[in-house]
C-alpha cells in the first residue's frame, strides 16, 4: 500500500558546464523541477520533472508543469491509498489529459517509493513489473552501456575532433544533433574521424520535411554513411510521413518526439514508421507507459534505448533503472553528471567506466542515489509543500 502524506515541489537552477545547442536553441542553465515524496509510513524519495523552460521539445514546460502539478496532479494523488504503483497512472489517466511530463514526475516517484518500501532497487521492481523481463526471468542488467549526445558544432572539423575525444573516453555510441544545412558534411567528417566500425547516429529533432527536395536529398545522402539510426527526422506529431520515409531509407528511423505513449507506439508499428524507439519515461507519462512500450516493442522485435533530457543525477537514476530492462539493447544517453554540471545534486555523481558503462545500483533500495540536500537548498528558487 502506498499513501502519499506529503509532496514538496521545488524549482532549482542548475548551472551547466557548457552551453548545449540543439536545432531549437542554446541552454546555459537548466531550470529543473524536483519533487520530494513522503509516504504515510515515513518512507521518502526524490523525483525529477524533465520539462524544459521552453515548449520546443515538448508542449510541457517548467511553468506548465508547476501549474499542473500544484493544481491538479498532486491534489489527485495525495492522501490516496494505492495498492500498487500502477494505480498512479490509472488515476491520472482518468482525470488529466496531456501534461505527461508533470504526471511522470509524480508517477515515477510513486514507483520509486514502492521500491523503497519493498526493499527493492527501482531496477528490480521494474524488471518484476515488465512482462518481457518477468516472462523470461531476466534480471535487470548490472551495467548499462552509454552513448554521448553531441550538440550542434560550429563546423565539421570541430565535430570530428569532439567525436574522437568521445570515442577515447569510452562512449559506445555517438549521436550528433543535425539540422538542414548542418548535416551531410558534418556526418562525413565524424565518420572519417571515428572509422567505419564505430556506432554513429544523428538526431534531427523533427527539422526535416518531405515537402523539401533538399531535405530528402540530404536524408538520402546520410543513408549511405553507415548510421545506426536517424532519429526523428520529420515533425513531432507525424507518423505517416515517417512511414513513407522509412520505405525510402535503409537506415532505421528512430522515433523520439512522435512516441507519446503506448498507443502511438502501436500506430508506429502498424504503419512501419520506425524500427527503433528512443524511450524517455518523462515524455510518455511515466513508468507504466514506459513498461508497456518496452514490452510492446520487445514483442515486435523493435529495440529501444533511453534518451536524455539534461536530467540531474536524480532523473538519471530513473533512466538508468529503466535502461536495465532487457529490450534496452542500444546504448542510452547516460553521460556522467560531470559532463553536464558544474556540480551535480547527488552525493555520488554518476560515472562511466572505461568500457563506457554505467553501473546500475542494484544493491540499494529505491533510486539508489543520495541527494545533496544542502546544495538543493542553495539552488532552490521557489518551493511549495502539499500535505494530505
Ligand atoms: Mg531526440
Amino acid at each position: 500500500m502506498i499513501r502519499l502524506a506529503r509532496i514538496t515541489l521545488r524549482e532549482i537552477r542548475l548551472p551547466l558546464r557548457e552551453p548545449f545547442e540543439t536545432s531549437a536553441g542554446v541552454v546555459e542553465q537548466r531550470r529543473i523541477l524536483l519533487l520530494q515524496l513522503a509516504d504515510t509510513d515515513g518512507s521518502e524519495t526524490w523525483s525529477e520533472c524533465v520539462a524544459e523552460a521552453l515548449p520546443t521539445y515538448s508542449p510541457d514546460t517548467v511553468e506548465t508543469c508547476w501549474l499542473a502539478l500544484s493544481r491538479w496532479i498532486v491534489p489527485l494523488l495525495i492522501g490516496r491509498s494505492m495498492s500498487a504503483p500502477r494505480d498512479a497512472h490509472a488515476i491520472l489517466e482518468a482525470h488529466v489529459r496531456g501534461h505527461r511530463m508533470a504526471r511522470a514526475a509524480v508517477e515515477m516517484g510513486v514507483w520509486a517509493l514502492a521500491a523503497t518500501k519493498s526493499g527493492l532497487s527501482l531496477a528490480s521492481l521494474l524488471a518484476v513489473e515488465s512482462e518481457t523481463a518477468s516472462a523470461s526471468g531476466a534480471e535487470p542488467r548490472a551495467f548499462v552501456e552509454t552513448g554521448i549526445a553531441l550538440g550542434m558544432q560550429p563546423d565539421p572539423d570541430t565535430l570530428a575532433e569532439r567525436s574522437l575525444a568521445a570515442r577515447a573516453e569510452g562512449y559506445r555510441r555517438i549521436k550528433m544533433k543535425i539540422a538542414p544545412g548542418k548535416d551531410v558534411q558534418y556526418v562525413r567528417a565524424a565518420r572519417k574521424a571515428v572509422g567505419k566500425g564505430f556506432t554513429l547516429t544523428v538526431d534531427a529533432n523533427g527539422s526535416y520535411s518531405l515537402d523539401d527536395r533538399k531535405h530528402i536529398k540530404a536524408l538520402e545522402a546520410m543513408d549511405t554513411l553507415g548510421l545506426a539510426m536517424i532519429e526523428q527526422p520529420l515533425a513531432h506529431d507525424d507518423l505517416v510521413h515517417h512511414a513513407e520515409l522509412q520505405r525510402l531509407l535503409s537506415t532505421p528511423i528512430c522515433l523520439d518526439e512522435s512516441i507519446s505513449g503506448d498507443a502511438s507506439t502501436e500506430e508506429m508499428l502498424a504503419l512501419g514508421s520506425a524500427r527503433i524507439v528512443n524511450l524517455k519515461p518523462g515524455r510518455v507519462g511515466g513508468f507504466q507507459q514506459a513498461l508497456a512500450i518496452h514490452d510492446r516493442c520487445a514483442g515486435a522485435g523493435v529495440p529501444v534505448w533511453c534518451g536524455g533530457m539534461l536530467e540531474s543525477g536524480i532523473g538519471r537514476a530513473y533512466n538508468v533503472a529503466l535502461a536495465s530492462l532487457p529490450n534496452f539493447t542500444e546504448p542510452g544517453d547516460l553521460s556522467p553528471g560531470s559532463r553536464y554540471w558544474q556540480r551535480d545534486i547527488v552525493v555520488q555523481p554518476w560515472t562511466m567506466d572505461a568500457q563506457g558503462r554505467v553501473k546500475v545500483p542494484l544493491d540499494r533500495n529505491g533510486i539508489g542515489v543520495d541527494v545533496d540536500t544542502a546544495l538543493v537548498g542553495e539552488l532552490t528558487v521557489r518551493s511549495a509543500t502539499f500535505r494530505a
